[in-house]
């Protein structure tokens, strides 16, 4: 590991207010790390969370090969540690690393390094109702070449921060019918690290007009909604539950099949189709209930309370009763090991 640089930068576990604090800025105690070089990752280490030290020639920092996941740890109610279906997270990153000609991480590298992380960490997993603790893996090229190629060096990392609910209030919303997040042939079913920094300014002009986020719409039409911010979009209205199918432009959600699942086992019609937001837009003319709502990881569910359409403001249903309370509730409790994990979702960490 010559190019990592390991000046520790301690906090405890104890130290820490899980009570209060803000999101993604303090690291737990470690961090974990493997190095892909001369065609073969090797075995990984634990450290104690530090900086990395890269050459200014390393390709993560022009060309954009960087790819990353997001998954969550939970303290089941019988006090042990579980991760949320992190086989499909893996797999997803390997998708991801295809797209972006950057080497596959093996199940068994992921697995340990996930495991030796939690083990070491697993007194900053909290146990209190809405808190888990936040997972990200992330793998970036570190060949040192001024040049576009593939890398044939990487690095692996896992990192750690504690998380609550990231919006606690319902969502304002902008349908967005000029910009672009994802076509057909490109790259929007990947967690690249390119697509986040093209939502930024998109974002900051809504940010602007007073919305929180906007909804993306398909890139040939401007028609069809398809995802909003780093969430998944779901509406339901005259008893069904639709949600657009995936894609090259729609991200593969994990919270996203599970909310389908559980929608689809307590008997609900669900539709994987596109959906135009004319349709929305005269379903709420009509006066017709409809919610609308976005899921994921960060998130789980949250519920979108104003919906701005080409100047006209929309007010979705978000009272106490709504369907999509009910299911994040629902995953929640198979989550923290109150209700039996039917889907075989959890994945124990052994401590
Ligand atoms: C991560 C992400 C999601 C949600 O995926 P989950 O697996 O549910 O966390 C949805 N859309 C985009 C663009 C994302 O980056």
């Amino acid at each position: 590991m010559d190019n990592l640089s390991l000046a520790p930068q301690t906090s405890a576990a104890e130290e820490f207010n899980f009570d209060q604090f803000e999101f993604g800025v303090t690291p737990t105690t470690h961090w974990w790390h493997a190095s892909y070089a001369d065609g073969a990752w090797d075995k990984g280490a634990l450290n104690l969370f530090g900086k990395i030290s890269l050459s200014p020639f390393a390709l993560c920092f022009h060309y954009g090969q960087t790819v990353f996941e997001a998954l969550k740890a939970f303290r089941l109610r019988n006090g042990r540690i579980s991760t949320f279906r992190p086989r499909e997270h893996w797999e997803r990153l390997n998708r991801s690393l295809e797209r972006m000609c950057m080497a596959p991480i093996p199940e068994e590298l992921f697995f340990s390094g996930l495991e030796e992380l939690l083990k070491a960490d697993s007194n900053w997993v909290p146990a209190e109702k809405d808190t888990a603790l936040y997972i990200r893996p992330f793998v970036i090229a570190t060949e040192p070449r001024l040049g576009v190629k593939p890398s044939e060096e990487y690095l692996f990392a896992i990192v750690c921060t504690p998380i609550r609910h990231l919006y606690n209030h319902p969502l304002q919303v902008k349908m967005e019918t000029h910009f672009v997040r994802a076509t057909e042939g490109g790259v929007g079913y990947t967690k690249c690290g390119g697509n986040y920094a093209a939502s930024l300014y998109p974002a900051s002009l809504a940010r602007g007009e007073g919305y929180d986020q906007l909804i993306w719409t398909d890139a040939l039409h401007h028609r069809y909604m398809e995802e909003s911010g780093t969430m998944n979009l779901m509406f339901y209205f005259n008893d069904t539950l639709i949600t657009p199918p995936v894609g090259d432009s729609i991200l593969k959600g994990i919270t996203r099949d599970s909310i389908l699942t559980l929608a689809r086992d307590s008997g609900i019609r669900v539709e994987e189709r596109p959906l135009a937001y004319t349709e929305l837009q005269q379903v709420l003319e009509k006066g017709i209930k409809a919610e609308v709502f976005g899921v994921g990881t960060a998130v789980v569910v949250v519920p979108i309370a104003r919906l701005n359409i080409n100047g006209r403001d929309y007010y979705p249903y978000t009272g106490p009763d709504a369907l999509m309370y009910r299911l994040q509730q629902e995953l929640e409790s198979i989550r923290r090991g109150l209700v039996p994990d039917r889907f075989k979702w959890n994945y124990e960490i052994g401590e």
